[in-house]
């Protein structure tokens, strides 16, 4: 008797749990929405970022804020959305580097695979090679002769392994063969403030980052690392063209909640997403900054897809470079 009730009390509290739930989900969003970016404020995930809370607004009815969750090349802010409340308050916007991280770091805090539900895709970034404006090499060719002539002198800033600097910093060095003094940031935004008061040499950065600056001659840029030449950029040849042929690395960018948000909740974000996407002002801020729009892609089976191809094709690549995890 005493074990009917008992059984009887508890599903009477499960089912309360879950019409609670489903209540919440049907009332989402009700409050403030936080779109976690791993990296500092004023640089390249960040300006995405910016464009995109404000485009979804519209959809969603309530203000995303962009919270900047810095450090460990986007790992800690990546593993802080994983473990969040899955209820559609907080989600993550990120790019390669959530599935570069977990075969760079022993712990990176999240599995790629399990640790997120997927809402899409959002947009593809290339990266330049650029170099303080006083920087002597004038071309691709005069960089890797004064890179290789210069190896100890030379300081090449990231945003920390598993950022895409990192990424494409670590392809360039490893293409000509050299190791360079590597100064880690929490993000690009303020690795570039460096550059620009000529403290560091090198970076390879998104082009969300680095157009304005390239424009306004307050960089020197050698190369872009997208097969074709950016039309934002048509002076500035492809890495492809400076005789790296199998350069080509593109920044892709995803947004994700964590696992366990319900499915109202997830629709309602990825029809935001989409609506965000198809928004004429973030097309154009994206389009002037080199970022393809990735409408078609802006779903949860695309994202899931990208992931599973994206997870082992880096790990056997950082195999092969011999890349240990830290
Ligand atoms: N995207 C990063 C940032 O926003 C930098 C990176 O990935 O290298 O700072």
């Amino acid at each position: 008797m005493k074990h009917s009730t008992l059984k009887i009390g508890s599903a009477l509290f499960l089912s309360t749990l879950l019409s609670a739930g489903a209540a919440q989900a049907a009332d989402y969003p009700d409050h403030t929405i936080n779109m976690v970016v791993p990296f500092s404020a004023g640089g390249p995930t960040d300006n995405v970022a910016r464009s995109l809370a404000e485009a979804m607004r519209p959809t969603l009815g309530q203000t995303v804020v962009v919270e900047n969750k810095a450090g460990a090349g986007g790992t800690i802010g990546t593993s802080q959305v994983a473990r969040a409340k899955p209820d559609g308050y907080n989600f993550l916007l990120m790019h390669i580097g959530f599935s570069t991280a977990p075969s760079l770091y022993k712990d990176p805090g999240y599995n790629p695979n399990t640790s997120f539900q997927p809402i899409g895709l959002v947009v593809d970034v290339p990266m330049t090679i650029i170099a303080r404006a006083d920087f002597p090499p004038n071309n691709i060719k005069e960089l890797v002769e004064y890179l290789k002539a210069n190896k100890d002198k030379v300081s090449l800033a990231n945003a920390g392994i598993g950022a895409a600097s990192h990424l494409c910093g670590t392809m360039f060095t490893n293409a000509i063969g050299v190791d360079l003094l590597t100064i880690p940031y929490k993000g690009t935004g303020p690795a570039m403030n460096d550059l620009l008061g000529k403290q560091v040499d090198v970076m390879c950065d998104q082009t969300t980052n680095t157009t304005q600056h390239i424009k306004a001659g307050t960089v020197k840029a050698y190369a872009v690392t997208s097969k074709q030449r950016v039309p934002t950029l048509p002076d500035l040849p492809t890495m492809q063209e400076s005789g790296f042929k199998d350069f080509e690395v593109g920044i892709w960018h995803g947004m994700w909640v964590p696992k366990g948000t319900p499915k109202p909740v997830v629709d309602k974000l990825v029809s935001a997403l989409q609506a965000g996407l198809a928004n004429p002002d973030f097309q154009k801020r994206m389009a002037g900054l080199g970022a393809t729009v990735l409408t078609a892609e802006a779903n949860p089976e695309s994202l899931t897809k990208k992931v599973d191809q994206q997870v082992p094709q880096w790990a056997a690549l950082f195999k092969k470079a011999g890349l240990q995890p830290q």
